[in-house]
């Protein structure tokens, strides 16, 4: 039974009751009961700090209007793009789930959904309180890519080169190791039945380059926005996903 399947499942038996949301990474649905039958909408999960914690780097107004305004329109619109499938497997599956069978036609849930989980991925990899790397990450990163330093190149040049909107990933696998990728849009490496090279991947860090992610501060310059990223990295909680 997956979590939106145990919620639905007791929001029966507690019909009429707003249900706690499910936390889990923020990918949260709620569930509640109108008579018989049975509403599941993803909602917007809160951020761990304040719009103006992660000043100078990301500015309070340009958060505020990523979280609030851009990250709520993917979640309404994932919504809508739910309620009216015809295919039920998509209601009742995991955000998780949903993305990993999601098929090319379905281009409303694809960007929309895509859009929710990256977002609140994004959120909780970013912190005004950075700590050190830890060391097995670390160790991965100076076999992979020779220093820390040249892990921070090249992830900079990946996402300088991703036309257009799009985000930049490090993966790892235990056939490759870590890599570094981008997707477009709101792609990302969960829609292994779009992109069949993201099987067995575990994406561990994420950065959102479309333009509202930073053109209030940087404008044109999204290369200071990368460079000003490092500053933010939840390293700590890149870190757990690794193991
Ligand atoms: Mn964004």
């Amino acid at each position: 039974m997956d979590k939106r399947t145990f919620l639905k499942t007791t929001a029966i038996v507690s019909a009429g009751f707003l249900l706690k949301p499910d936390e889990i990474l923020g990918f949260n649905s709620a569930s509640d009961v109108v008579g018989n039958q049975v509403i599941t909408e993803f909602t917007l999960p809160k951020l761990a700090y304040s719009y103006d914690a992660l000043e100078p780097h990301i500015d309070k107004m340009t958060m505020e209007i990523h979280h609030s305004k851009h990250h709520q329109a993917y979640i309404t619109k994932l919504n809508e793009a739910l309620a009216s499938s015809t295919n039920e497997s998509y209601k009742k599956s995991s955000l998780e789930t949903l993305l990993a069978n999601i098929s090319e036609k379905d281009v409303a849930i694809r960007n929309h959904g895509g859009g929710h989980y990256n977002h609140s991925l994004f959120w909780t990899l970013l912190t005004p309180t950075t700590k050190p790397i830890n060391e097995k990450l670390l160790t991965l990163i100076n076999a992979k890519f020779g220093s820390f330093d040249n892990f921070k190149d090249a992830f900079t040049k990946e996402a300088l080169s991703r036309f257009g909107s799009g985000w930049v990933w490090l993966n790892f696998d235990n056939k490759n190791g870590l890599s570094i990728v981008s997707t477009p849009n709101q792609d990302n490496p969960l829609m292994t039945s779009i992109y069949k090279e993201f099987s067995n991947t575990t994406h561990l860090l994420c950065l959102d380059v479309w333009e509202h992610a930073y053109y209030l501060k940087y404008q044109n310059k999204r290369a200071d926005y990368v460079k000003a990223f490092w500053n933010l990295v939840n390293w700590e909680e890149v870190g757990k996903r690794m193991s």
